[in-house]
């Protein structure tokens, strides 16, 4: 599948991996937006957090089990922030589900 998150995790398109299990992969975005910047997504295909199922939830469930370890290991005591962009509205740009995590400096309150 055409998909550039698939082929990162596939190993097909080099990446700076922070954290992989069974079920998770985690990367750092090429395209910081904070001093610490991490995309966590399921190894297998979601397209965004708009396609969560039962069916799917376990990815989901290991994606969130495996944030705080990625947070801990980066030195985010302070806190942190989680997001996820849908669709269109949503400026989502890479069809695979993924998480951001931001970190490192405090963050402006305005989510948009
Ligand atoms: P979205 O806008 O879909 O929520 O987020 C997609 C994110 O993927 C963006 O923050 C962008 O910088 C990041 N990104 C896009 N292509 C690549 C890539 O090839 N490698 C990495 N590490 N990040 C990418
Ligand atoms: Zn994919």
């Amino acid at each position: 599948m055409d998909c550039i998150f698939c082929k990162i995790i596939r190993g097909d398109i080099p990446s700076q991996k922070l954290y992989e299990d069974e079920l998770v992969y985690a990367f750092r975005d090429i395209n910081p937006q904070a001093p610490f910047h991490a995309l966590v997504v399921p190894k297998t295909h979601i397209g965004s957090a708009d396609e969560i199922t039962v069916d799917n939830s376990g990815a989901v469930a290991a994606v969130f089990t495996a944030i705080p370890k990625i947070a801990k290991a980066a030195g985010l005591g302070n806190g942190y922030r989680v997001i996820t962009n849908i669709g269109e509205d949503g400026c989502q740009s890479v069809k695979h589900l993924h998480f951001h995590v931001l970190g490192g400096r405090k963050l402006p309150e305005t989510m948009a």
